[in-house]
């Protein structure tokens, strides 16, 4: 036999959700010459850096150009004073972290997609229904599922509904899950975990000895001050989740790429090959640092001093402007599609907002009638999980200009 791929790949959908949008949109367009198209599809960013990070960048790049100040591979986790700030920040929160517990990473996908391998195959994996699309194709190609039902829901995964009745909050796993994944503020649906739900899962994490992978990439975007914006806020949580967070929507980082991600020394999971059955504390940590020492050399120099002078209070200064920015349009995207009468959840505390396809019409078809009668681009729920179906996410994440006239353009045309 010859050299074999993995061919657990062939369980993934081949079309990756947004390259099929991207298609009927260039289909549209050639169908529709000069028509102009409003995008509130793509979480990507649209507004500019801040100037504070724009210069610590450029001054960075300046000391490469020097053999005097030029440097090379960076610390293994990270930039220290990059890891030391970011522990601060947690501090703020009532949070206590050390720079240890910190690893500095290119964003918050990569970490979201191998902070599986760190765990063993046979682990049972719960994912909220819908989910970021990463949770559960990288459990797939890594051999942790069967194949998809015709419902695309694979087998051996456990699902958590997330539906207006819960108010689209996973409740706990329906059986016993070692390794949760959860995300809050949610991608797609916008909701916000409370810090009751998020507590009651710490609880069954540290009952049933299970792992939550915490991504909290979009936690700036959380204004009500009740509502955690970290897992470690609340109690237990060091000793059963690991977080991920990320710049790219905090500071405008989608393509500058840096994030990352939180193992405390605390976390405890089960040891197969341990006298006493469990990892000692500090163990994961370490297994997360061979992962990473093995398989990455760090985030770019020039870019971690760009994270950097993001922390500072100008810098936060700046990434609060862009929060306010993009949760205007949010404001404007919800206030204005309510008035139709169409039914929204999200886009208080998140950039992305949920909404109800009208006459209970399937997400595609809807995609389909929305970009014919008003030349908007949304991504359909059904994109996200089954119980995505019947829903339709809309991002904050547009130019001004292009979200009000998608806004106008649905008021005016969309037959409801
Ligand atoms: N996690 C969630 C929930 C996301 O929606 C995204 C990006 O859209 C990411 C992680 C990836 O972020 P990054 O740009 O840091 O890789």
């Amino acid at each position: 036999m010859g050299a074999q791929i993995n061919t657990d790949y062939s369980k993934v959908q081949q079309n990756y959700l947004f390259s099929t949008i991207a298609k009927k949109v260039s289909e549209f367009q050639v169908a529709n010459p000069g028509k102009e198209i409003f995008r509130l599809g793509i979480g990507d960013t649209t507004q500019p850096l801040g100037q504070t990070v724009v210069k610590a960048m450029q001054d960075a790049a300046a000391r490469l150009g020097d053999v005097k100040t030029y440097t090379g591979y960076g610390a293994e986790q990270g930039n220290l004073p990059l890891r030391q700030a970011l522990a601060n920040q947690y501090t703020s929160r009532g949070v206590e972290l050390t720079a240890d517990e910190i690893f500095v990473g290119d964003g918050a996908k990569t970490d979201s997609a191998n902070i599986q391998s760190i765990f063993g195959l046979d682990n049972i994996v719960a994912v909220s229904d819908p989910a970021y699309p990463v949770y559960v194709d990288t459990n797939v190609i890594s051999g942790r599922t069967g194949s998809a039902g015709k419902d695309g829901r694979f087998d051996g995964l456990i699902y958590m509904p997330c539906n207006s009745d819960n108010n689209f909050m996973p409740e706990l796993p329906s059986r016993k899950a070692d390794l949760i994944y959860l995300c809050s503020p949610n991608n797609p649906t916008g909701a916000v975990m409370s810090r009751e739900r998020l507590g009651q899962f710490v609880d069954y994490a540290r009952e049933n000895k299970a792992v939550i992978f915490f991504d909290a990439a979009y936690a700036a975007f959380i204004s009500d001050p009740d509502l955690p914006k970290s897992i470690y806020e609340i109690d237990g949580a060091k000793e059963c989740a690991i977080e991920l967070n990320s710049f790219s929507k905090s500071h405008g980082f989608t393509g500058v790429r840096l994030g990352w991600t939180v193992v405390p020394q605390k976390l405890v999971a089960v040891d197969a090959l341990s006298e006493i059955g469990f990892t000692t504390p500090g163990q994961i940590n370490g297994l997360w640092k061979r992962r990473q020492t093995t398989f990455f050399n760090g985030a770019s120099n020039v870019v971690q001093a760009g994270g950097l002078a993001g922390l500072t209070e100008e810098g936060m200064k700046e990434s609060r402007e862009l929060v306010s920015f993009y949760m205007e349009n949010a404001r404007i995207i919800r206030e204005g599609l309510s008035q139709t009468g169409l039914k929204i959840y999200g886009g208080t505390d998140a950039p992305f907002l949920w909404m109800k396809t009208p006459g209970g019409v399937d997400s595609w078809s809807f995609f389909d009638r929305l970009l014919n009668e008003t030349r908007v681009v949304g991504t359909p729920g059904a994109g996200f999980g089954q119980a995505g179906e019947g829903y339709f996410r809309l991002s904050a994440f547009g130019h001004r200009d292009k979200t009000i006239a998608a806004v106008e353009s649905i008021k005016a045309n969309l037959k409801l």
